[in-house]
């Protein structure tokens, strides 16, 4: 049709005019045109059921009403900066989230994305501690700055090594391959513990540690119970803070728990936890959350611009009152749990499904060579493409190669569209 013939040639002035590296999805890339709750509309017509989006940018529902007015009506009002004059929803959101972070005695800073948020994290880690010493995972993501490159441990993302920080990437996210593989969750807790205490004896102490709750670009991997509490007891007793990312895990995404440190509690709240993606709604906000005493460490002024700006203050204050007053964490939960059994029983016999996994509306599924170990990023990038042809979007990601599929759909996800997505997932997995 033509207007798939228009995408074609927008992809053709596409690659003429960004960069190389900004890849898209798809052999022929999809252009939306509009979406609505779980489904989005490309431009020849096709509708597509989004069980990816949820991670990216929206959290709650394409075009959520609540959300669509309320900055209508703020744009219509007045867009300014938060830098310089009182921002109403700014102050609303702030002590929403601070009374939602549990970190005691907490300040919110605003920022536009979760890279800016991670950077900011640094900057105060760093002044905070007069240290540029961080610790971060292996097979880590945190952002495309120049500092948030520099912590994050997922080769496919960190085009290079050079960093303003001085980094120590801990051994923790990933197991499934190399020299831990063997271990126990016992045994593997007490040899990544080890590691820590060994690089803990090289070069400056460190300003802090940054880690994500689940990794999310690395494929969905969780730590096994006890390794962050493990670690935080060794860098507590050295005054390391501790730096959560939650820009994929926050808000209830992963079921049982609002914020993903929470599912290591047993080590109490981070120190400082940043956030971004969907809590606006596909409105670009970002931010920080940090005890009073390290959010207050600089003595010279910092401002965003559009940093809590009061459009995309709207937008996460109407997202926000949605999210609780439908209780989409317990959504996330409830169907998110049957989804990880659907996806269970579509992947059972499957030769090459190496695991099915996840928390809440947040589920992986890792792919091999059938009968080996070895990563099969190939038929990730099928399985992508046979899922779009049955009118499903899923994401992919994972460390050592890009062979893990990533279901993470926007949190009010029901039942049937749940065994819907999961049945469509199973033709392209056996097709594939
Ligand atoms: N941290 C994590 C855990 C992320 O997944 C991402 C984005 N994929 C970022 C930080 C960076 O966020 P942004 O793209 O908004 O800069």
């Amino acid at each position: 049709s033509s207007s798939a013939d228009s995408s074609a040639d927008l992809y053709g002035r596409h690659r003429r005019v960004l960069p190389d590296w900004l890849a898209l999805y798809y052999d022929e890339p999809i252009e939306l045109t509009h979406g609505e709750g779980r489904h989005v509309w490309g431009a020849d017509g096709t509708k597509y059921l989004d069980f990816f989006g949820g991670i990216l940018t929206t959290m709650t529902a394409h075009a959520l009403p609540e959300v669509t007015k309320a900055v209508a009506e703020q744009a219509g009002r007045i867009i300014h900066s938060s830098t310089l004059y009182l921002d109403r929803p700014m102050v609303e959101l702030a002590e929403r989230v601070a009374a939602l972070s549990g970190i005691p005695d907490a300040r919110v800073f605003f920022t536009t994305s979760g890279t800016e948020a991670n950077d900011t994290a640094l900057l105060l880690a760093s002044v905070y501690r007069n240290s540029n010493a961080i610790l971060a995972m292996r097979n880590s993501y945190h952002g495309r700055s120049f500092s948030a490159v520099g912590i994050t441990g997922n080769r496919a993302w960190s085009p290079t090594s050079l960093t303003p920080l001085q980094t120590l990437y801990v051994h923790g996210g990933v197991r499934t391959r190399g020299p831990y593989a063997h271990l126990d969750d016992a045994e593997f807790v007490a040899a990544c513990v080890a590691d820590l205490e060994d690089l803990l004896g090289h070069g400056r102490p460190p300003a802090a540690l940054i880690a994500e709750p689940v990794q999310g670009v690395g494929g969905f991997t969780s730590p096994p119970d006890g390794l962050y509490a493990a670690f935080r007891e060794v860098l507590s007793a050295r005054g390391v803070l501790w730096i959560s990312d939650e820009v994929q895990t926050g808000w209830g995404r992963t079921g049982d728990h609002f914020w993903g440190w929470q599912a290591h509690a047993a080590s109490g709240p981070p120190d400082m936890l940043t956030f971004a993606k969907g809590i606006g709604n596909g409105m670009s906000i970002g931010g920080v959350v940090a005890r009073a005493e390290v959010m207050n460490c600089l003595d010279a002024n910092s401002i965003s611009t559009f940093g809590g700006s009061p459009v995309t203050m709207a937008a996460g204050l109407a997202n926000l009152t949605y999210l609780l007053e439908h209780d989409l964490q317990g959504n996330a939960r409830r169907v998110g749990g049957l989804l990880l059994e659907r996806l269970r029983a579509a992947c059972a016999g499957v030769a090459c499904v190496r695991e099915v996994r996840g928390r809440g509306l947040m589920l992986g599924i890792e792919l091999c060579e059938p009968g080996t170990d070895r990563p099969s990023p190939e038929r990730a990038t099928a399985v992508l493409e046979a899922a779009r042809a049955g009118g499903l979007l899923i994401g992919k990601g994972g460390g050592h190669s890009t062979s893990v599929l990533r279901i993470a759909p926007p949190l009010s996800l029901t039942v049937a569209e749940a065994e819907e997505g999961a049945a469509i997932l199973e033709r392209a997995l056996q097709a594939v």
